[in-house]
């Protein structure tokens, strides 16, 4: 008798816990408005195989990749050169290997070149950008965080990292999103996003002054240690590359070929025609913030134009706040967009990358 009491509390428990997590279930996107060009790949950026501290192998990070619907990859493990030679064409997904470097400074994202040159954060940087890559600073703000000046030759900067994400959750929220997971797959991830604030001031205050491009990262490792030597694979890299994104918008259509879809690739990340996106709350295809061709004002498409906030900074500053999409004549500046969605409270889910109009100087 006090055991089935006991199991239908639990019950209600439970699905109150389904209820409550489950306002953060994905919206569907209203796909016949939306405009898919070809043009606009979905990735994931900065996550670790065997060859450092996760779970996987290039293999089967490529297969959770395609699982997810991913059209790249781009694999940073610790200090070590170990899967370069593994980089390549996995059926249709891109893999891309670089590196995480630990430097003097703090964590430094490599990709698209492979060098040497110690930790010195200056050398790695300098090193990479000859190389024809691209030097991330990784979490700034997160477990280990960047200590000192920003190199001169660094080009990105991650704003979004998974990890930062569900770290500063209380225990309670672990647990009830924990317990809610085999029912919602998206949700209680979704409730766990926040804006970093820190990250996204230091980024405006340096791309006034230099082209910094802002990337997501998943930071996927897929092991917490369990003792005894043994790894849980948890967050799987398939959760993770469901729910956040970098989206890169390529010059032309990709040919199937390795080395020149490489290319083609980082050509967009080096010019920052990006968006990151939070796509385990809805589908981001259709986004776009560009300038107009004549370059005087701007155009912002977003896939719902209800229930959604858009945030647009200028040089930094919050310059206007729209419902949806919008169009309008914008003054010589650097401008951003950040698009949210209305739940019970304003949730990030659309960050553009940095659009020049006119030739804005740098400020002193
Ligand atoms: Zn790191
Ligand atoms: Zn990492």
């Amino acid at each position: 008798m006090r055991a089935s009491f006991l199991l239908i509390v639990l019950t209600f428990l439970y699905l109150g816990n389904l209820f409550v997590v489950a306002r953060y279930r994905p919206w569907r996107s209203p796909a016949a408005e939306l405009v898919d060009d070809g043009l606009v790949l979905a990735g994931a950026l900065h996550m670790h195989t065997r060859y450092s501290d996760g779970s996987g192998d290039t293999q089967s990070l490529a297969r959770a990749a395609s699982k997810a619907g991913l059209d790249f990859i781009v694999i940073t493990d610790h200090n070590t050169h170990a899967g370069y030679d593994e980089a390549g064409y996995y059926g249709d997904v891109l893999v891309l290997v670089g590196e995480e470097r630990t430097t003097d400074a703090g964590h430094m994202l490599v990709i698209g070149a492979r060098v040497e040159g110690g930790r010195d954060p200056g050398t790695v940087a300098r090193l990479t950008a000859q190389g024809g890559g691209i030097a991330a600073i990784a979490h700034p703000y997160g477990r280990r965080s960047w200590e000192g000046p920003v190199p001169e030759d660094v080009r990105a900067y991650e704003v979004v990292n998974a990890d930062n994400e569900w770290r500063d959750e209380s225990p309670l929220t672990l647990l009830s999103s924990l317990a809610a997971l085999p029912v919602l797959r998206d949700a209680p991830w979704n409730r766990m996003i926040a804006r970093d604030d820190r990250a996204w001031a230091t980024f405006d205050s340096l791309s006034i002054l230099r082209t910094l491009v802002p990337l997501a990262s998943v930071d996927a490792h897929a092991a917490i240690e369990i003792g005894f030597g043994k790894l849980l694979p948890f967050p799987g890299y398939e959760s993770l590359f469901r729910g956040i994104r970098t989206h890169v918008s390529l010059a032309s259509p990709r040919t199937g070929d390795f080395e020149t879809d490489r290319a083609l690739l980082l050509a967009a990340l080096q010019e920052g025609r990006v968006h990151l996106a939070y796509d385990g709350l809805g589908e981001t295809t259709g986004f776009r913030f560009a300038a107009t061709p004549d370059s005087t004002g701007l155009t912002l498409s977003v896939p719902f134009a209800k229930e959604v906030i858009t945030r647009l900074y200028r040089d930094g500053a919050l310059w206007r706040e729209v419902e949806g999409g919008w169009h309008g004549a914008a003054p010589p500046g650097l401008y951003r967009a950040e698009v949210y969605q209305e739940r019970t409270r304003l949730i990030p889910w659309i960050y553009s990358g940095p659009v020049r109009i006119g030739e804005s100087l740098p400020r002193p």
